[in-house]
């Protein structure tokens, strides 16, 4: 039995291209990321379909390697992951809106309480059901969710606002934890530590990813890392401490002989200056291969470097393969892969490795690697 065949395929039955997710590279992450973070607690942050990868694969694998508490980003996201894990403590980000909170409690899902009209909701629930999980998040410098300091200052005035409330979490997020040397950081780990002694009892949780390779300072009691566990280079310009989880191969659709003074593609944007060897390639915007990587991303043929010329299409791509004369219908290319992976493929496309994972479409075929299968990369 091959790989693809003892963990499943998923996608579309005729799928040309293939993503390949090795569920054993996001376990080695978690180990890692764990054990830099010990003796904090390490979750996994799985919103947005665990990044693009598959939540119903991904949470599962975790789970198994010994990972209790999750993190969503929305209501919904929590109620399915609920249906995958039952034993799961299973937080949601996104904050508790008017009229979520039987469904949070019917799902045994812990809401992220963002400001004091979320705790009043949470608290009226608890009253009238009983004492139930929830996480309270302040802001220390996002200015994007959570209690501002002043909401905050009249909770710890006010304490009684939270009779009822299991408060199990105290929760922050860093803006600037990827660049080490920000002043930014610094600040918020101070006004943390600073809210964490005046509202003791509850774990707090302030780094993401990169906020563990910070140091211990920042570990706290919980550490809550989403990118690196899919393979994200948590700092910037750093060596990227992770394995690579994805690989993504676009087949070959058709190889053609061209000359001077055709173009190729949509607006005609790239001119031939002489004999070339195109290939297209069959992957494009639609599939998440951005359209800004048009006339500047690069792909492999094995070891051999292949740009991308002309603009990226809805479904296809057209590559220079002059440099690699057996290049034939049906072969691979590595659009994501042992020589390029998802942050070199981001910074060609001028964005992040976040949104590279989390635009993979859903014409691909999916092949998971179990943790006994081997690493994509070494
Ligand atoms: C997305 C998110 C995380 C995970 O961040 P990564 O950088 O992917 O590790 C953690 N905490 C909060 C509040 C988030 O929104």
């Amino acid at each position: 039995m091959s790989r693809s065949e003892s963990h499943g395929a998923a996608g579309p039955p005729h799928a040309a291209s293939v993503l390949t997710i090795d569920l054993g590279a996001i376990v080695a992450n978690y180990r890692l990321l764990r054990q830099r973070a010990a003796p904090a607690r390490c979750a996994a942050v799985v919103k947005a379909d665990a990044y693009g990868l598959g939540v119903a694969a991904v949470a599962p694998a975790l789970a198994r390697a010994g990972c209790g508490i999750f993190f969503v980003a929305t209501l919904d996201e929590g109620v399915e992951l609920r249906d995958l894990l039952a034993d799961a403590e299973i937080l949601v980000l996104n904050g508790l809106l008017n009229g979520e909170a039987a469904v949070y409690a019917e799902y045994r899902l812990v809401p992220t309480l963002n400001d004091l009209g979320q705790i009043r909701i949470w608290a009226t629930q608890c009253r009238r059901d009983r004492p139930l999980p929830a996480a309270l998040q302040i802001d220390t410098g996002m200015s994007r969710l959570g209690l501002p300091p002043s909401e905050f200052d009249l909770l710890v005035a006010e304490p009684e606002r939270l009779d009822g409330i299991e408060l199990r979490y105290l929760l922050s997020h860093l803006a600037c934890a990827d660049t080490p040397d920000h002043p930014l950081n610094r600040m918020q780990r101070r006004d943390f530590a600073a809210a964490v002694r005046r509202l003791p009892g509850p774990s707090a949780s302030l780094a993401a990813s990169s906020g563990i390779f910070l140091g211990a300072d920042w570990h706290f009691d919980l550490v809550r890392p989403g990118a690196a566990l899919y393979g994200v280079a948590p700092l910037v310009g750093a060596t990227n401490p992770m394995s690579q989880v994805v690989r993504l191969q676009g087949k070959i659709l058709q190889v053609r002989n061209v000359d001077t003074p055709q173009t190729v593609g949509y607006g005609a944007t790239h001119r031939f200056s002489g004999p070339t060897r195109v290939a297209t390639v069959a992957a494009g915007y639609a599939d998440g291969y951005l359209r800004s990587l048009s006339g500047r991303g690069t792909a492999y043929w094995g070891e051999t470097a292949l740009p991308v010329i002309g603009r990226v299409s809805m479904d296809l791509i057209t590559l220079d393969v002059s440099h690699a004369p057996e290049a034939r219908p049906g072969d691979m290319i590595d659009l994501i892969g042992p020589h390029h992976g998802i942050d070199a493929l981001a910074e060609e496309a001028g964005t992040i490795g976040y949104e590279i994972l989390t635009s993979l479409g859903r014409r691909y075929r999916r092949v998971y690697l179990g943790p006994e299968d081997g690493a994509l990369s070494g």
